[in-house]
């Protein structure tokens, strides 16, 4: 071939690949990925039912585990298991060097009572705090658990054509530790899950109610809520109901602190820079008609998306409680537990995958879906790690999202054509960061 020629077939390969936008858009992988999803989704229903009729919760993933590693390593991935309780870390690595990109799903289930129509329905009780209860995949995990499962074998078995490496992350707790353990997503990351190797990017997807299947719901920078408790006691001096002036009433105080709390949201933090909510969710005090308590305890939940919002909401909400309480002659403790920070989707990471998303699931079902009030503690792993987290709506077709069971219901339920889309988003996810596109 001489000069010429050269050049004008690598002047036509740049002009194909402009003219279609899609040969470099993709990894060589994508075509690869398509047809193993079609031949896995089989096995991967099947994971999915055994996993949501055998149900665990936080911390208690006893089976679940065992599952997920014991098929990890049928692969040949390297697995430990054991991290943060039962969580299970797998790495693969491909034949040829590149990134490290980490997928993480979750594994726990909820403390709730199938009502679910389904052959695979949950027969699961247990105990918690104290209580029998039912237990129910009533947030989905199951499919998060198959799906990951699914994806880490079309990867072993695509090892030799991989550049990079592929650290699968099986998380216990999401939806919080049992009262008086620790547990999820920081706990992994203290106990090393994003070290040897350290990922340059993680990626995870959510099924939710939000949208009918096929649909994606993305976007960049703050997505799911911080999640912080506080807990305010209210100190008075007890007396008797008809003789007021005689004591301090803690039951007024508190309820000025309670329309007080109110104005932080809606008078003095920037409604137009994010939203926040401050909810009183407890009030309790008195045993009594005619006696005035000495003390009352308000405990409630706020939300914010962002980090500097949330510190001063933080410092507002001791402020006002302390400053009404000090007007009516009382005193009141403040206590703030933070619980889970703010779910922010890298904004570089997520405007460079998201020709992926529409690439798998079709530009018209992928959307920029709104901001969520909900909370989720793969925000730890996404302020260590550049991330990108993704709702999958779950509704089956002709059913309006708004009209069916919500996350965590005990109907909730899920279209399993979310399972093969679910693989295909995660594995193109990875496949795309690794091979740089
Ligand atoms: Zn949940
Ligand atoms: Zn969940």
């Amino acid at each position: 071939m001489n000069n010429f020629t050269k050049i004008s077939v690598s002047v036509f390969g740049v002009a194909i690949a402009v003219m279609t936008g899609i040969a470099e858009a993709q990894s060589p992988l994508a075509a690869d990925i398509d047809q193993r999803t079609a031949q896995l989704e089989g096995k991967v229903v099947e994971w999915r039912r055994d996993i949501h009729q055998h149900p665990e919760l936080g911390n208690r993933e006893v089976r679940t585990a065992k599952l997920v590693a014991d098929h990890l390593r049928s692969l040949g991935i390297e697995v430990k298991t054991g991290v943060a309780h039962t969580g299970v870390v797998g790495v693969l690595w491909g034949a040829r060097p590149g990134p490290v990109v980490a997928l993480r799903a979750d594994m726990d289930a909820l403390p709730v009572t199938e009502q679910v129509n389904l052959p695979f329905a949950s027969k699961v009780t247990t105990q918690y705090n104290g209580q029998e209860v039912g237990v129910m995949h009533a947030c989905g995990h199951d499919n998060h658990v198959a799906i990951l499962m699914g994806v880490a074998e079309m990867f072993a078995e695509m090892k030799n054509q991989l550049q990079g490496t592929v650290k699968f992350i099986f998380q216990p707790a999401e939806e919080g530790a049992p009262a008086g353990e620790d547990g999820g997503a920081k706990l992994m990351i203290q106990q090393g899950a994003l070290q040897d190797p350290a990922p340059d990017a993680i990626f995870g997807l959510h099924v939710m109610s939000l949208a009918n299947v096929g649909q994606i719901r993305y976007r960049s920078g703050s997505l799911l809520a911080a999640s912080d408790r506080f807990l305010i006691t209210v100190k008075g001096t007890q007396t008797h109901g008809a003789r007021p002036w005689q004591g301090i009433d803690p039951i007024v105080v508190a309820s000025q602190i309670v329309l007080g709390l109110q104005t932080i949201v809606s008078r003095q933090v920037d409604v137009t820079q994010a939203p926040s909510i401050i909810t009183v969710g407890r009030i309790q005090g008195g045993i009594r008609n005619n006696i005035i308590p000495d003390e009352v305890q308000l405990e409630g939940t706020i939300r914010t998306f962002d980090d500097g919002m949330q510190t001063d909401i933080h410092r507002r909400i001791q402020l006002t409680a302390q400053a009404i309480a000090q007007g009516g002659g009382a005193d009141a403790k403040v206590e703030i537990f933070r619980d889970l920070p703010v779910t922010v989707n890298d904004p570089a990471l997520t405007e460079r995958m998201v020709p992926t998303l529409t690439r798998v699931a079709g530009t018209n079902n992928v959307a920029v879906g709104p901001l969520q009030t909900i909370a989720e503690d793969v925000s730890y792993f996404q302020k260590v790690v550049p991330g990108l987290y993704v709702f999958l709506g779950s509704v089956s077709p002709g059913i309006a999202p708004e009209a069916s069971p919500a996350n965590h219901s005990p109907l909730y339920a899920v279209d399993e054509a979310v399972l093969p889309l679910g693989m295909r988003v995660l594995a193109n996810l990875a496949a795309d960061y690794l091979f740089g596109k």
